[in-house]
């Protein structure tokens, strides 16, 4: 009866209630159900929405002071409904689920208590296997608020020692930002607004340099630190590079949400409320992937690009952030950024287009457009991108060229991200002797992995592949055939993601 009762009252409070803000989702989740999940002095490294490489960071990194094994509690009763332990990701990982329709993970563990880590060693036996993920009944291992359930540690693909802690929709496992469940984090410090850029979006996103405008803060609004800005195009968009920090810490966390208005009309927001894992890889379209892969900082996109999904956006009916200067008058641009806690930073400026718009450059190349098939082949190699791949128009480079005895295969740069799997078909001729096994060596962060490729009469299969929880690489863009008298190899030298390079070898 309880049990009910708080999920009927969590479903109501879960209704967007109407804001002063139209764009802004106001969801109210209850305060005072979870506790701090470790038994260390209070304090995140990391927060929910956080931009990383391929995702959005999906929980909160809690400080275990610099150490490891300190004791991990269940954050609300419940029930221990999963176990996980893996080399990579979250390494060894509790979930548990709460009568409130929610899940709790606790992740990068040590031992779990007693009775727990005795079953979990008998499963490893059993299976036959370290790895292991499975599913526990409801009465098997109930926990009360505050009960001990772990010691923290560094297990997985952790960096430091950390609890990474999520909170989950149980029925459909969205992630929702656990600072909007009244954790302890106080924060009273507005976020930081480092830069502006400006797109003209009469082109590609992937096909310009977008223009940054250095901010400075005038009576406690930034404002472009060369005053009103001028454009030589007629569509324009923009995005922020921008911080947040909660009191008392240094810690550059990510922004909570940030609306976009013009003439002040709220046009569109983004918030870090919920993101499920199967979006999480949209984040490459919410930044400006190209000014990230290039070196540069983490721009947050005010528009939502033409092949992405809304995901974290909200947008007023017709609008995708870009902004039409049809007159010669200044359009007034407001910029508002928010952290959890309601802080508030506010962006404003005037823009307006140039008398004489400039012209588009003309790019060489095949166009691959965003929500339709792109197919690529030039009878040396092939390969196609479904409908989702590709979040913005470009066109895409080809080149091959010999170095010495290679032949390299050079798939266009590493520009432009890329959605989902796709293969390589590479025609060549392995001759009688090389009929055999084609296995694909991929270097990833320092990290090495294998995989199979399928030769096919005269060419080889390439199926690339996303790493369960990293998924970091999909599209390389220079592949290098060696050819010795007993071996072949193929060398793939760079990726559309940076840092990543992958090889074939034949054996
Ligand atoms: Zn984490």
């Amino acid at each position: 009866m309880i049990n009910f009762f708080t999920r009927f009252i969590w479903s109501i409070l879960l209704l967007p209630m109407l804001g002063n803000s139209r764009l802004i989702k106001n969801i109210s989740y209850p305060k005072e159900y979870f506790i701090w999940p470790v038994q260390a002095k209070i304090g995140i490294a990391a927060n929910f929405g956080e931009l990383r490489s391929n995702h959005y960071h999906m929980g909160l990194d809690c400080k275990t002071d610099q150490k490891e094994n300190m004791p991990v509690v269940a954050a609300a009763e419940g029930y221990i409904a999963k176990v996980k332990i893996e080399p990579f990701g979250f390494g060894r990982a509790i979930y548990i689920n709460h009568p409130n329709g929610m899940t709790t993970l606790y992740a990068h563990l040590n031992d779990f208590y007693p009775e727990l880590e005795k079953y979990i060693k008998e499963q490893q036996y059993q299976k036959k296997s370290w790895e292991l993920y499975i599913n526990l009944p409801e009465n098997l291992f109930p926990v009360k608020q505050g009960q001990f359930i772990a010691n923290s540690g560094n297990t997985g693909g952790s960096l430091g020692a950390h609890l990474h802690f999520e909170i989950r929709d149980t029925k459909t496992d969205k992630v929702l930002n656990p600072l909007l469940l009244g954790l302890p984090i106080a924060d009273k410090v507005a976020p930081v607004i480092m830069n502006l850029a400006v797109y003209d979006r009469r082109q590609s996103t992937y096909e310009q340099k977008p223009i940054i405008v250095s901010l400075k803060k005038v009576n406690g609004v930034y404002v472009p630190a060369s005053g009103n800005i001028q454009v030589a195009s007629d569509k324009v968009s923009f995005a922020i590079n921008a911080y947040d920090c909660y009191s008392g810490s240094t810690n550059q966390n990510g922004i909570f949400k940030a609306t976009l208005s013009n003439q002040n009309n709220n046009i569109l927001g983004f918030e870090m409320d919920s993101i499920s894992y199967d979006d999480t890889r949209y984040l490459n379209a919410h930044i400006d992937y190209k000014t990230k892969s290039n070196g540069g900082n983490y721009f947050q996109h005010f528009s939502v690009l033409p092949g992405s999904i809304k995901g974290i956006y909200t947008t007023l009916e017709g609008e995708d952030g870009i902004i039409k200067l049809s007159d010669n008058n200044n359009h007034e641009i407001s910029i508002d950024v928010y952290d959890v806690n309601n802080n508030k930073s506010v962006l404003k400026f005037n823009i307006k287009k140039t008398e004489k718009l400039s012209e588009i450059p003309k790019i060489q190349g095949q166009l691959f457009k965003p929500r339709q098939v792109n197919v690529f082949d030039n009878g040396s190699i092939q390969f196609s991108l479904t409908e989702k791949s590709i979040y913005d128009e470009f066109h895409f480079q080809y080149k091959e060229k010999k170095d010495g005895e290679d032949v390299i295969y050079q798939l266009h740069n590493g520009d432009v991200p890329v959605h989902d799997y796709f293969d390589l078909k590479i025609k060549k001729n392995l001759g009688n002797d090389d009929t055999g096994h084609v296995v694909i060596k991929r270097t990833l962060n320092n990290k090495n992995e294998f995989k199979k490729a399928v030769c096919m009469h005269s060419c080889i299969k390439i199926t690339f592949f996303i790493r369960a929880h990293a998924k970091h690489v999909l599209l390389i863009n220079s592949i290098r055939i060696i050819y010795s008298r007993k071996s072949f190899s193929i060398k793939c030298i760079n990726t559309i993601a940076p840092g990543a390079n992958c090889n074939f070898i034949i054996f």
